[in-house]
């Protein structure tokens, strides 16, 4: 069995506001470093999980932000991690195919415009408002295209409610309740880090009961964002369409400014 884990770190226990990424203080500076340790222990707490129940390949996509979170060196070693400049590769979800059996989501954020969640971002419109996605349901997506299902989420309660109400069956760890962008009452790392565990076992053995998650063709998609993670939200590019979410989904990330393909540093993006 092959398993993807798609990790974020806004979605994790102890995580309600952005480090400073400008601020070169010592208390900043702590932050991120404890922030990447939080969601080191969560996604290895995920990779114990999948191959305690059966799992023989593990890959984790360290997708926050610069691509470079978390601390790799402390990792299940039976795992590989996909890291480095986000975006700069092939793909938003690199390696992803069919020949996976599921997909994982770790640490995931709700989507922009979603009241009192944890810095909310990303709000995938689809076909004109038909649907809304956030980044974690859009993951699930496109693994669906490639019909491998998504079998568990954690996050916040709003997202894990988004996504529990898109994927009929999904296991679910709400790791916090938010209370603004910026406040949630949360659960202590070491036991977020054992639900994660327990659940993510339970959705391992039982991932081929969880449909792949699929979103008929063909999709026009436009993006909706605002800069501090409140209304109003507005377009980021223009409209896409395309055959299916994945590629739809690739074409606009293409035509996006954080999307510096062959360049070496990502972390200079201002939003616009
Ligand atoms: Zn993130």
């Amino acid at each position: 069995m092959k398993i993807y884990i798609q990790t974020d770190l806004e979605g994790i226990a102890g995580f309600c506001f952005f480090e400073n990424r400008r601020d070169a203080g010592i208390e900043n500076i702590r932050h991120r470093h404890r922030m990447c340790q939080l969601l080191t222990n969560e996604v290895n707490a995920a990779v114990r999980a999948a191959f305690d129940s059966g799992a023989k390949e593990v890959i984790v996509n360290d997708s926050h932000g610069s691509g470079y979170n978390i601390l790799f060196e402390q990792l299940d070693p039976r795992c590989r991690i996909i890291h480095g400049r986000n975006c700069s590769g092939p793909h938003w979800l690199p390696l992803l195919d069919s020949s996976f059996d599921a997909v994982i989501m770790v640490g995931m954020h709700a989507m922009g415009g979603t009241p009192a969640a944890i810095t909310p971002h990303s709000r995938w419109q689809v076909n004109g408002g038909d649907i809304y996605m956030s980044e974690c349901s859009m993951a699930a997506a496109i693994a669906g295209d490639y019909g491998v299902p998504a079998v568990f989420v954690s996050g916040d309660d709003k997202t894990v409610a988004e996504v529990s109400a898109k994927i009929s069956g999904i296991k679910a760890v709400v790791v916090k309740e938010a209370l603004s962008p910026y406040q949630a009452c949360s659960m202590i790392p070491a036991q977020a880090c054992q639900m994660i565990y327990e659940n993510v076992k339970e959705a391992v053995v039982g991932y081929d009961r969880i449909e792949p998650y699929k979103i008929q063709g063909p999709v026009e998609l436009v993006l909706l964002d605002s800069p501090d993670h409140c209304p109003p939200l507005r377009k980021i590019g223009e409209p896409v369409t395309a055959d299916n979410i994945s590629e739809a989904f690739m074409l606009y990330e293409k035509a996006m400014p954080w999307n510096k393909f062959n360049t070496v540093d990502v972390d200079g993006f201002i939003f616009p």
